[in-house]
C-alpha cells in the first residue's frame, strides 16, 4: 500500500568482481511470489489454526537416529552417489513436476513445519508461517530454473553430483529446502546435515520432499516418461543425515563422494570449510553487519518501523538482520524536530515490544535458540567506550534465552560493535554528518551482506545505491525477509564464499551445475 508513493525496491548493485544477477528489480505492489516476511500480522488472528501450532500436540521428538559411524557416513555419501547417476540422466522437464510435486507436499505440512519451528529454534508463528512460503516458493522457481536448463541443455550444462547441503538453524526449512531442491533442478542429488539445534525442522521438511519426489515417482511410472526414477530414487536423490560435528561431520564435508557443499553459516564455518575442501566445492553465504541509514529526507515513521522490525524479529537471530542503523544530519541531532521525533519514537517502539515464549500468541519477540554466549553476550551486558544505553537489555530466564531487546547509542567508528556480527537483539546507532560518512560507515565493515536506506529524494537513493557494498539493498523498506524471484538473496565481500551466485535468482541452479567449456554461466 506505501509503494503506490513512495520509491521502494531492492536491487542487486553492480558487482566489481563478477556481476551475477545484477540487478534483482523488485516491485513493491503484488508479485508472484511472496515469502511473506510480508504477510499482515493478523496472522495471529487465525486462531484456531495457530492454537494448534503452540500447542505442540503434533510436535514429536526427532525420529532418525544419528549417524554414529564413518561407514555410516560413507553409506549415505554411496547411496547418494548410485542415485546421482540415475538423477542425472531424468530428464529435466520430470526433475521440474518433480519440484511442483514437492511444493504441494509442503504445502501440506504447512502446520507440521512451523509447528516445528515454533517449539525447535522457538520462532513465533508470524515468522515460522512466511518461512513455510518460501520453501514452497523456492520448490516452485527452481522447477522453472530446471526447465530453462533444458533449452540450453546438451550445449554446456552438466550435473556436477552429490550436493551436501548444511544449512543453519535460524531458518531451518526455508534454507535446506531451498539448497536440496536447487541441486535436484540441476541434476544432483542432495544430503541434508541438519543444524544441531534443528533436526525436527529438517526432519519433517525432507519427509514432505520424499512424498512430493514420490508422487512424482509414480507419475513418471505411469506415463511411462522417466522410467529410471523409482521409489528407491526418490528416497535416495534425498537423505537426511543427522551427522554431528566433529570428525564425522568433517568426514562428510571433506568426503571424495561430495562434488558440491552449499553452506549457510557464519564466516568462521565457512572459513573452516574453504580450508577442508578447494574453494570451488563451496556455495557460501555467511555472516553479515548489517545497516539502515535514515536521512533527514526520510519517512520517519517508516523508517522506525522498519529499523525495529529488521533489527528484532526472530530475536535479531538473522544473518540479513539491521544491527546497525546510521543517522545522517538532522536525524541524530536531538536539537531539531526530526531529530528529537526520531529518538522518541525510536526508543519507545523497541520498549513495546513483547517479549515471551514462541508458544504464546502474542509475543512479538521471541527467545533465542540458544542461551546467549560469545560476542552476544558481550553485546548484550557491555558497552564500548562511547556508547550508552537508550533502552538496555535484561536477561528475564535463568539459561538467558530470553532478552528484552537492546538500543544503545554512540556506537563508534572502528569499534567492537561497529565491526562485528553479534546475531541477537541489539541494535546500535552511529551517527554521521553527510551521506557520504555514512556510505563510509557501512561499507567499512568487512562483510556486505544486506543494506538499506530510507529517504525520499530519488537522487540520495541512486548515490547510495551506486556506492553501497551489499548482496542486497533495500530502499525505505525493512532489511530482512528476501523474496524468491523478486529480491534474490546472496552476499558480497566477506558474506560470500564461492561463485556468489544468489538463492531464489537466474544464477543459482545453472552454478551448481558444471559448463563443459568452464565457462562463466550463459
Ligand atoms: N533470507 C533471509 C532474509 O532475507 C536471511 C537468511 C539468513 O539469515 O540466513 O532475511
Amino acid at each position: 500500500a506505501l509503494g503506490a508513493s513512495y520509491p521502494q525496491e531492492a536491487v542487486t548493485p553492480r558487482r566489481t568482481a563478477r556481476p551475477l544477477d545484477e540487478v534483482t528489480p523488485s516491485i513493491a505492489g503484488p508479485g508472484e511470489f511472496h515469502n511473506a516476511a510480508d504477510t499482515d500480522p493478523s496472522v495471529t488472528e487465525h486462531r484456531t489454526w495457530a492454537q494448534r501450532i503452540v500447542a505442540g500436540d503434533e510436535h514429536r521428538p526427532v525420529q532418525v537416529a544419528e549417524v554414529t559411524t564413518e561407514a555410516e557416513v560413507d553409506d549415505v555419501v554411496a547411496r547418494a552417489a548410485r542415485a546421482a547417476e540415475i538423477w542425472s540422466q531424468v530428464a529435466p522437464a520430470t526433475r521440474a513436476a518433480a519440484l511442483r510435486a514437492v511444493a504441494r507436499r509442503l504445502e501440506e505440512a504447512r502446520t507440521a513445519l512451523v509447528t516445528a519451528m515454533v517449539h525447535e529454534p522457538r520462532k513465533t508463528v508470524a515468522e515460522a508461517d512466511p518461512e513455510v512460503t518460501e520453501a514452497i516458493d523456492f520448490a516452485n522457481y527452481y522447477a522453472r530454473s530446471a526447465e530453462q536448463l533444458e533449452e540450453i541443455d546438451g550445449a554446456t550444462f552438466a550435473p556436477r553430483g552429490v550436493t551436501l547441503v548444511t544449512p543453519p538453524w535460524n531458518f531451518p526449512v526455508a534454507i535446506p529446502v531451498g539448497g536440496i531442491l536447487a541441486a535436484l533442478a540441476a541434476g544432483s542429488p542432495a544430503i541434508a546435515k541438519p543444524a544441531p539445534p534443528t533436526p525436527r525442522c529438517l526432519e519433517v521438511a525432507v519427509d514432505a520432499i520424499h512424498l512430493g519426489l514420490l508422487d512424482a515417482a509414480r507419475d513418471a511410472a505411469e506415463s511411462g516418461a522417466d522410467t529410471a526414477f523409482d521409489e528407491q530414487l526418490a528416497r535416495d536423490v534425498v537423505q537426511y543425515a543427522r551427522v554431528p560435528d566433529g570428525d564425522l561431520g568433517k568426514r562428510l564435508v571433506t568426503h571424495d563422494g561430495i562434488a558440491r557443499v552449499v553452506l549457510t553459516g557464519a564466516l568462521e564455518t565457512a572459513q573452516m570449510f574453504a580450508e577442508w575442501t578447494p574453494e570451488r566445492h563451496l556455495f557460501a553465504e555467511t555472516s553479515g553487519k548489517n545497516a539502515l541509514v535514515v536521512t533527514p529526507a526520510a519517512d520517519i515513521d517508516l523508517a522506525v518501523a522498519d529499523l525495529v522490525r529488521a533489527a528484532f524479529g526472530h530475536a535479531g537471530q538473522k544473518c540479513s538482520a539491521a544491527s546497525l542503523g546510521i543517522l545522517v544530519g538532522s536525524v541524530a541531532d536531538l536539537r531539531t524536530r526530526t531529530g528529537r521525533r526520531f529518538r522518541t519514537q525510536l526508543v519507545d517502539a523497541v520498549r513495546s515490544l513483547r517479549v515471551g515464549p514462541s508458544t504464546d500468541l502474542g509475543t512479538v519477540m521471541n527467545p533465542l535458540t540458544e542461551p546467549a554466549s560469545g560476542k552476544l553476550l558481550r553485546a548484550l551486558t557491555t558497552l564500548e567506550p562511547g556508547e550508552q544505553w537508550l533502552v538496555r537489555p535484561r536477561r528475564l530466564d535463568e539459561e538467558g534465552r530470553v532478552w528484552t531487546p537492546g538500543l544503545k547509542t554512540g556506537v563508534a567508528p572502528g569499534s567492537f560493535f561497529h565491526t562485528t556480527e553479534v546475531f541477537g537483539p541489539v541494535l546500535g546507532l552511529m551517527t554521521a554528518a553527510t551521506l557520504d560518512d555514512a556510505l563510509e560507515l557501512q561499507n567499512a565493515v568487512a562483510f556486505g551482506l544486506t543494506g538499506g536506506i530510507h529517504s525520499l529524494d530519488r537522487s540520495e537513493i541512486d548515490h547510495w545505491l551506486d556506492r553501497v557494498e551489499v548482496g542486497n539493498a533495500y530502499i525505505n523498506r525493512h532489511i530482512t525477509g528476501a523474496i524468491v524471484q523478486r529480491q534474490s538473496f546472496g552476499g558480497w565481500k566477506a558474506s560470500a564464499v564461492g561463485p556468489g551466485a544468489k538463492a531464489g535468482g537466474p544464477n543459482y541452479v545453472p552454478e551448481l551445475g558444471e559448463w563443459a567449456d568452464g565457462a562463466d554461466v550463459p
